[in-house]
């Protein structure tokens, strides 16, 4: 069940500014062009996508309401997806604490608390005889950090009706969910709360009209740039490159070193562009399964003809287009390659479209690439621990030696490319149209999907791999 229709939007804007105005008119608190920015922010960041959750759920929102509980301490158990006693009772533990009624359901107001926590931060208004210390206190935060959240205000003298950006404890980035499109927003929009200094911005859309995100870590001329979750269900990429970011933040934030690297420098020296998530459209559909809502529905029914569930099987994009195949670089051979590897349409994998080119996935990673002036390119995939470094014989020299660079810092293997697999990829088209390095980069071990449980040890390879990538 979602509550989320337009009439709900209306009264919760509505509610709002009947609370909100008499701010405005009796004490000046508020100014109105910043109340309705409030209102609608409010309404629709915190409206979008919301379930109600009780017992006997399932699901993605489910293992990210048991993460957030267990951060919190509150003991909702494994997360597992499955909505138990146990989560059920941290679910109301949680509600008293916020003085809900504790029935033991998320619904519309307990997810508007947990989302503010889910983001990391809140906007708290200065209340008379308030400190920095006694807010930061309060939240179980820092001075320090509720400074680095609010750049370009006198924190000296704050103010009752001042509003500021108060961050949580907790990390943002939450690496044990599954990682959706919605999880990837709330991650983009509490980094950018946290670390203000963050730029960020939308590279094109999918098929389905979401956003493609891209980060700018740094403010050097140097530029790289490291993409992840082309197939979807490679979807543990997108987490890999949001949690480097954040650490990567945190660290310039703080004045502290990752890996040995100086990240006060290299943020001078170097911009490290990241796009977590090439291919929303099909990681939502790998991770929440086809719904009637889908405007694919009858088709991704017949292209699947795996009899496996999506979310074992479907690396494509929304149209059955394997984006990694899509790219303008010896596209016609791979499309000579279909018929023999059993391809004849649209599908879980393999199928390159009908031209090159023809998905605006791979429409916008081309432009965003060629907009900027890469050293280096990493494409992140699943699975094999391996490292994939040529493309025909237009590989530039130096490409060896940085592989084997990258081998030693991730313990992986460098490798050429299998045959059915060396055309149409990205690190192909870029090899071909830069003569720079380019990289195929496949963590984890086992089989695609690869589980959660791996993301730890996926991490600690790849951080010095990102961390060198920039030096180089
Ligand atoms: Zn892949």
């Amino acid at each position: 069940m979602r509550i989320e229709n337009k009439t709900y939007r209306f009264y919760s804007l509505f509610l709002c500014f009947v609370v909100s105005m008499p701010l405005h008119f009796q004490f000046s608190i508020l100014n109105f062009p910043f109340l309705i920015i409030l209102c609608t922010r409010a309404i629709y960041s915190e409206v979008h996508s919301m379930e109600v959750l009780k017992i006997g759920s399932t699901g993605p929102d489910v293992k990210v309401v048991q993460s957030l509980l267990n951060r919190a301490a509150f003991n909702a158990g494994t997360v597992d997806g499955v909505f138990g006693r146990q989560t059920q009772q941290a679910v109301m533990a949680f509600q008293r604490l916020f003085g809900l009624s504790a029935d033991g359901v998320v619904g519309a107001a307990t997810w508007a608390i947990m989302e503010k926590y889910l983001k990391g931060y809140d906007v708290y208004t200065v209340r008379p005889g308030d400190t920095l210390y006694r807010i930061a206190r309060n939240y179980g935060t820092t001075v320090r950090d509720i400074v680095m959240a609010n750049p370009g205000v006198n924190l000296a003298f704050i103010y009752p009706g001042q509003r500021l950006v108060v961050p949580y404890w907790i990390e943002v980035v939450f690496t044990d969910v599954d990682y959706t499109y919605d999880e990837m927003v709330r991650d983009i929009e509490g980094l950018k709360a946290r670390y203000p200094f963050l730029e960020t911005g939308i590279a094109g859309k999918s098929v389905l009209g979401k956003n493609l995100y891209y980060l700018r870590l740094g403010r050097g001329p140097k530029e790289v740039f490291y993409n992840a979750s082309h197939h979807a269900i490679e979807w543990i990429t997108t987490p890999l490159v949001m949690k480097f970011a954040e650490n990567y933040l945190k660290a310039y934030a703080q004045g502290t070193s990752l890996r040995g690297y100086d990240i006060q420098k290299l943020w001078d020296q170097v911009s490290i562009y990241i796009m977590p998530m090439v291919n929303p459209d099909g990681v939502d559909l790998a991770i929440r399964g086809l719904t009637r809502d889908n405007p694919y529905y009858s088709q991704l029914l017949q292209w699947n003809r795996t009899g496996q569930p999506f979310s074992k099987v479907w690396k494509a994009n929304i149209r059955g287009v394997d984006l990694n195949r899509n790219y303008p670089a010896g596209w016609e051979q791979a499309k000579a390659m279909e018929p023999s590897l059993g391809i004849r349409g649209p599908g879980p994998t393999r199928f390159g479209g009908p031209y090159p080119l023809s998905e605006p996935e791979t429409q916008a990673v081309v432009n965003f690439t060629k907009m900027h002036n890469f050293r280096l390119v990493i494409a992140y995939h699943t699975q094999g621990r391996v490292i994939y470094w040529t493309y025909q014989n237009l590989t530039p020299p130096e490409s060896r030696s940085i592989a084997e660079a990258f081998a030693r810092a991730s313990g992986y293997e460098v490798s050429n490319v299998p045959y059915e697999a060396s055309y149409a990829g990205y690190k192909d088209w870029f090899i071909q149209d830069y003569r720079r390095p380019g990289f195929t980069m496949e963590v984890g071990s086992g089989t695609s999907p690869v589980p959660l449980s791996q993301f730890p040890g996926i991490y600690n390879e790849n951080e010095g791999v990102m961390l060198l990538g920039a030096t180089l």
